[in-house]
């Protein structure tokens, strides 16, 4: 009771003490003295207050608790008293209860007027003789609930600008019953009404039928118990109201429970049908470029093969001799940034073939090493077996195993070692190259294996087209084998790849 029961004795002047209370004044005091609720009770022609203890914190910082215990309503609710009071009156003349919820009565409080929001329900209690007598209100302020709901709408509108802005289109999958929550550039893309919902199965019938499985598989992927929940894909769809194609890049996220069930999987999709067709245009160009610059180029090294017998007889000049080495050893280059060239489009068209036979693998990483023409700069180191058996394609293997000794030479400038490590278990073989030389940073690592991608595109230290790794992993991938790197920015770097066993 506390603080209601020192003011008991302001009250009694105001309308007796409580023995001479009316029954229902006293009924009333008892249900609001044991509500956790916060509770006031305005009572008898002066609206005389009382209120719980619940109702305190809300008066705590307006400076009116305790003397607004007892004391007239009006009194007390000086500069709200516009608002109350017609509110109040309704109430005693009508005797029906009124509610409100989240309403703004502003307040004075902090020495300012401050919005603040309230839920609240009058109502009237009559005297023991039937009559109008006071109003009891229920009230809570809930202004701290409506400011982060203001908040967080304002954030969701925000987020909503953005993704607008962005033109991205939002999904998010209930796990439980498959129904899919998206936006309206979403809802647009896939040909669905606005207003009916809508479910996974209806989504995956938009995307055409050859990229499906795909679909299916990088969802089951990202859902699966113990996976890392990401979901990357990209995927052409086929909107069934206009026909109109467009290439997806989908992007999201699942969340797991603490038993590991997918609780909820959200993310984003990309329209990236441009660059589609911009990168298509590209590699149609190299591709084209590239054949047609090979007819000219194997006859250049036809011609230049028969110069360079020449260059044995002694018959030509020193200086001549020396212009034709130089020319042939510039024409190597071109021929493997051609032959480059021609392997991203074979890759590209899916006509990477594969030529396997039964070798031993350290015998050709022995000769890739003899053969790589470093300066004498560096010297390969090999730790291993040397007999290890593989199935695989020789000639495909030594590209992948020239470009990364090669790689390894340039990006190590200043060092003098190369170490070669071949390892094996009963499922497949690992071949890693480690350098000491530049090292790669960690967050560009995830890209080293992406088509023409270079870590220091603009630089030029080295020269390169950013193809060799491309090359490898499609390669490596076509053998069921796995390419990876690790690296500490100036600490070297180690490339590794694996070959299954008997493959
Ligand atoms: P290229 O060497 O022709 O640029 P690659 O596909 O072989 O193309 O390599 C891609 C990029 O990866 C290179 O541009 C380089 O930035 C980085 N890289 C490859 N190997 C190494 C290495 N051993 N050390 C440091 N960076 C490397």
């Amino acid at each position: 009771m506390g603080e209601l029961t020192r003011s008991f004795d302001w009250a009694k002047t105001a309308i007796g003490t409580p023995d001479t209370w009316p029954q229902s004044l006293l009924t009333t005091i008892n249900i609001l003295l044991n509500s956790r609720f916060p509770m006031v009770l305005l009572w008898g022609e002066d609206l005389i207050q009382f209120y719980n203890d619940a109702y305190i914190p809300t008066l705590n910082n307006t400076g009116k608790h305790p003397k607004a215990l007892g004391r007239r309503a009006e009194e007390c609710w000086v500069d709200e008293w516009p608002v109350m009071k017609p509110i109040i009156d309704k109430v005693l003349t009508t005797g029906e209860p009124t509610w409100g919820e989240n309403q703004l009565i502003p307040m004075y409080r902090n020495n300012k007027l401050e919005d603040v929001y309230w839920t609240f329900s009058y109502s009237r209690v009559l005297d023991d003789a039937g009559k109008a007598a006071g109003m009891l209100a229920i009230s809570n302020e809930t202004t701290a609930q409506v400011q982060s709901f203001n908040e967080l709408q304002d954030a969701k509108k925000e987020l909503e600008f953005t993704l607008d802005a962005a033109e991205l289109g939002t999904w998010d999958l209930n796990t439980k019953t498959n129904l899919v929550i998206g936006n309206h550039r979403l809802k647009l893309w896939f040909g669905i009404d606005s207003q009916s919902e809508t479910y996974l199965k209806d989504m995956l019938e938009v995307v055409i039928e050859e990229d499906r499985p795909k679909v299916i598989e990088a969802t089951q992927k990202a859902l699966e118990k113990g996976s890392d929940g990401n979901y990357s894909v990209v995927y052409t769809i086929q909107n069934p109201k206009d026909n109109v194609r467009r290439i997806v890049a989908a992007k999201g996220k699942a969340l797991f429970n603490d038993i590991g069930e997918p609780t909820r999987f959200s993310g984003i999709l990309e329209d990236v049908t441009e660059d589609y067709q911009v990168q298509q245009r590209k590699d149609e160009f190299i591709s084209v470029a590239s054949h047609e610059l090979k007819t000219p180029i194997t006859s250049i090294s036809a011609s230049m093969q028969i110069l360079q017998k020449f260059t044995k007889t002694g018959e030509l000049p020193e200086k001549v001799s020396l212009f034709i080495n130089k020319a042939s050893n510039n024409l190597t280059k071109l021929v493997h940034l051609l032959d480059d060239l021609l392997n991203v489009t074979k890759i590209q068209q899916g006509q990477l073939a594969l030529n396997k036979t039964r070798f031993n693998l350290t015998e050709l990483i022995k000769d890739c090493c003899d053969h790589i023409h470093t300066g004498g700069t560096h010297e390969f180191v090999i730790n291993g077996p040397d007999f290890l058996l593989v199935n695989a394609d020789y000639r495909r293997i030594d590209q992948v195993m020239v470009n990364l000794l090669n790689n390894a030479v340039k990006y190590s400038p200043q060092a003098t070692k190369v170490e070669i490590s071949v390892m094996s278990d009963e499922e497949s073989v690992t071949v890693s190259v480690r350098d000491f030389g530049i090292g790669i940073n960690p967050d560009k690592l995830p890209h080293l294996f992406d088509r023409y991608y270079r870590v220091d595109a603009l630089g030029h230290q080295f020269s390169g087209l950013g193809l060799g790794l491309y090359i490898s992993a499609a390669i490596i991938s076509r053998h069921g084998g796995k390419i990876g790197a690790e690296s500490t920015l100036g600490d070297g770097s180690t490339f590794w790849f694996t070959l299954p066993i008997d493959s």
